[in-house]
């Protein structure tokens, strides 16, 4: 499968929405962003996170793996909001 490309084997196991776009997010496992097993998705549909399986379709994530997520959106948060007041400092200086 290439890069950016729909993935039609990814459909939400909660809305039944085809993701088009199949692009892990970053991050949580590293930056690749071509989806490997156990990697986070969102549905862009109805917003629930979901996690690829080997073979690029997905499913609804574990209890383990939502305190997982959670964990990771914290920090992922205050790594942007850190980058976003850097960017804002330069700005004004
Ligand atoms: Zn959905």
């Amino acid at each position: 499968m290439e890069r950016g490309k729909g993935n039609p084997l990814a459909r939400c196991p909660w809305c039944d929405h085809q993701l088009d776009g199949y692009a892990a997010m970053g991050g949580a496992r590293g930056n690749n962003p071509i989806p490997r097993e156990g990697d986070f998705s969102l549905c862009v549909k109805c917003g629930h996170v979901l996690a690829f399986r080997a073979d690029q379709t997905v499913r609804k994530i574990t209890d383990k793996e939502a305190k997982e997520f959670q964990r990771w959106w914290k920090e992922y948060k205050r790594e942007r909001l850190r980058e976003f007041n850097k960017a804002k400092r330069k700005k004004m200086s």
